[in-house]
């Protein structure tokens, strides 16, 4: 028997942590400094058990620490906190493609500085933009295979994991990394795979679950359906501009997997930033002054009325 196995990168690794909508929802809390069980059931409108139940993964994966003495809250631990370039490339894109309500109602200063910014993603070496065309990715020498094991949990939707007569508000962002098998078919594009078989290939997904997903990001404008043959019914998928600017995200997710899960092998994808010929390490630069964003030098700001800098 044939084993089946898909490529085990850094990016799959992280969503093994936080590839679940309620799971971002409450790190998206935690990153807004909100600590105790009670706030994360109300800011994120999520079900107590739910909220419960993700609380006790996070703190078993290492990503939280659990309350300490009655009155204590979860805290970020330094894995945790290390997934801020996750929390702020998911902003971004938000901002820049799906600005809605939850998103003009904080603002993102940068303390050294003193402006209110939008995070930027950067090369950090020669600082220039990334984009994913001057990027050359290569198998490294920790890349493995895994057979995918999907469970019922992460299917679980925001609407699913609500609170009773709530509508959670999530963003599709947030959905599309909140959903394994979504985030699978990102990667497949980004990396060259664009035919439905070789997609269906590259994650195993069953058919129908890959064109369920397929739709859905046709639907959210990521991807775009080109013909590729003579016959019209012949279809390759490539990413639209939308879709391409996902990237930081998954180079977030990438490096955040790369220092939490590579084994000593090393790391499993080697990126090379061609603009300047350097290994690509991305960072996430502020787009006032071009300093790069820390968690200790930027804050959330959620009155916007307030005494925004000129
Ligand atoms: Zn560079
Ligand atoms: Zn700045």
């Amino acid at each position: 028997m044939k084993h089946e196995t898909i490529r085990a990168c850094s990016i799959w690794r992280a969503l093994d942590v936080v590839g679940d909508v309620p799971v971002m929802l409450i790190l998206e809390q935690a990153f807004l400094g909100h600590h105790r069980f009670e706030e994360f059931v109300a800011e994120a409108g999520l079900a107590r058990s739910v909220v419960s139940n993700r609380l006790a993964g996070l703190v078993k994966a290492g990503v939280l620490a659990k309350p300490v003495g009655r009155r204590g809250g979860y805290s970020l631990t330094e894995m945790g906190r290390d997934l801020f370039q996750v929390a702020l490339t998911i902003r971004r894109w938000q901002h820049r493609w799906e600005p809605g309500e939850r998103d003009i109602s904080v603002r993102l200063v940068h303390l050294d500085c003193g402006a209110s910014i939008k995070p930027q993603a950067r090369c950090g070496v020669c600082r220039e933009e990334v984009d994913p065309r001057a990027v050359d990715w290569a198998p490294g020498p920790g890349l493995a295979q895994v057979t995918p094991v999907y469970t019922r949990r992460r299917q679980q939707t925001a609407a699913a994991s609500a609170k009773r007569g709530t509508r959670t508000m999530v963003d599709s962002v947030i959905e599309l990394f909140g959903d394994r098998w979504a985030t699978l078919v990102v990667r497949a594009c980004f990396t060259g795979i664009n035919r439905f078989d070789e997609i269906q290939r590259d994650t195993l997904m069953a058919t129908n679950i890959l064109s369920g997903r397929i739709e859905r990001l046709l639907a959210q404008g990521i991807i775009k359906a080109v013909p590729y043959s003579a016959h019209q019914d012949r279809f390759e998928y490539r990413l639209t501009e939308k879709g391409r600017d996902l990237y930081p995200v998954l180079l977030a997710l990438l490096q955040w997997g790369d220092r939490w899960f590579a084994d000593e092998k090393g790391p499993p994808l080697l990126l090379t930033h061609r603009s300047c010929g350097n290994p690509l390490v991305m960072v996430i630069a502020c787009s006032h002054c071009g300093g790069s964003l820390e968690p200790a030098n930027t804050a959330f700001d959620g009155n916007v009325s307030g005494n925004a800098p000129a």
